[in-house]
């Protein structure tokens, strides 16, 4: 088979580690396999780097901080290389450029337009081990500009090279044993995931699972990469991150096609408003903890900033918990008046012609003016936006329910999508 596996700074932080690092990859070839390794700079390397340039300057260009950055990886692959070749492990290290790794002339944030794999092919064929720098790019000729793909990219040049290759696997290895249900320094009973999906997985790097790279999930759900975070040190199988099945895409254009990835809507929400809440400490805390002790599921919240001491809050269920939260919201009204010189103000209105349309794809995350788009976009077909949400990977907003289609229509034609049957 052939397998892409990445070792990300902690994994490679030391000698030691490098030769443990060595041991393991050897042990992949003498199993059989065809392996690339794409390694991540030693240890903190990256931010000393960053450091040091600060040091020198309060405002570095971002060229030259692409090639003060790339060099960190450039150290690591050499010494993996060297590593791979004392225990007779035919290896070869390649920097990104190298590689055939062709980003966007974007510097500090490029994003991979394709991989000119040939040259990883013959020598995976010659029986070499290819390391290859992590994070790093190199903008098409003439320019030939050396690009970084953002902190922590590493991750995506892995995925993005299984892709191209088609390899069987690309495995993530780390210093954790796998992706957690929650932060284990914080709750420590948190549980190993055998199985996740891709879009679960980026709903989580979005609220912050270190792990594994958002772009390089998306990179592995569009191109059908099987994925597998493991800890670098023990033979557990770790967390297996799932793709959907997919046609395949054409790879041309590899991680840029379109900032975002899909248009998804959702008629089946109600909107649930309390009007003209006295504004103090522990409203919301009071109105959604009890929401969430009846296991209504909240979707979208809004509070608006109202003049005087009055806020409106409004969220959005499901609309078969309407009632549910409807009656809950009503029973809540006297607790949540104000002083009697405020008056008997608030007020319980709901709606059930919404709908929420939202845009999804990690291609948004370091491209500002995604959802400005998304905004500008309903402007121009004249439709209201009533709530909006985002996360780093989903700008979501909820409209009045008639407007549904042409909003998706008109979204699909700005962001260049086709429309799904
Ligand atoms: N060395 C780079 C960084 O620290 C890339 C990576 O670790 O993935 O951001
Ligand atoms: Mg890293």
């Amino acid at each position: 088979a052939l397998i892409v596996q990445k070792y990300g700074g902690t994994s490679v932080g030391s000698v030691e580690r490098i030769q443990t690092v060595a041991e393991r990859v050897q042990a992949a070839v003498q199993a059989g396999n065809s392996v690339v390794v794409v390694v991540s700079a030693m240890g903190k390397t990256t931010d000393s780097l960053v450091k040091l340039a600060s040091e020198i300057s309060s405002q570095p260009s971002r060229r030259e901080m692409d090639m003060l950055l790339s060099t960190g990886e450039q150290v690591s692959i050499a010494l993996l290389t060297m590593a791979l070749q004392e225990r007779g492990q035919a290896a070869v290290s390649m920097t990104g450029a190298q590689v055939g790794i062709v980003t966007e002339a974007r510097h500090s944030h490029a994003r991979i337009l394709r991989i000119e794999t040939e040259r990883v092919k013959r020598h995976l064929e010659q029986g070499q081990v290819v390391v290859v720098a992590g994070f790093q790019g190199i903008s098409d000729a003439p320019d030939l500009e050396i690009t970084t793909l953002g902190r922590g990219g590493s991750d995506t040049s892995a995925v993005a090279l299984a892709a191209s290759l088609q390899a069987d696997a690309c495995e993530i290895c780390t210093d954790v044993p796998g992706i957690l249900t929650t932060d284990p320094r914080l709750v420590p009973s948190a549980q190993l995931m055998t199985d996740i999906t891709c879009d679960e997985m980026l709903e989580l790097a979005s609220l912050g699972a270190k792990v594994l790279h958002p772009r390089a999930v998306e990179i592995a759900r569009n191109y059908g990469v099987t994925l597998v975070v493991r800890s670098s040190w023990t033979e557990d199988p770790g967390t297996k991150v799932t793709a959907p099945n997919r046609l395949p895409r054409p790879l041309e254009g590899l991680e840029l096609a379109h900032p975002v990835d899909a248009i998804e809507f959702d008629t089946n929400q109600a909107k649930v408003a309390l009007l003209r809440v006295p504004d103090r400490p522990g409203i919301a805390a009071q109105l959604f903890g009890t929401v969430a002790q009846q296991n209504l599921n909240v979707d979208l919240i809004i509070q608006s900033i109202n003049e005087g001491n009055f806020n409106d809050i409004a969220f959005t269920v499901e609309k078969d918990v309407l009632e549910d939260a409807k009656n809950l919201a009503s029973s809540l009204i006297p607790s949540l008046r104000g002083t009697s010189e405020d008056g008997d103000t608030v007020a319980l209105v709901t709606d059930t012609q919404i709908a929420k349309v939202s845009i999804a794809g990690a291609g948004m995350i370091g491209r500002p003016g995604v959802a400005a788009k998304m905004f500008s976009t309903l402007a121009a077909a004249e439709v209201n936006i009533q709530m909006i949400a985002t996360s780093e990977v989903k700008v979501s907003c909820t409209i009045a329910a008639e407007d549904c289609d042409r909003t998706i229509a008109a979204l699909c034609n700005a962001f260049d999508l086709n429309q799904s049957p």
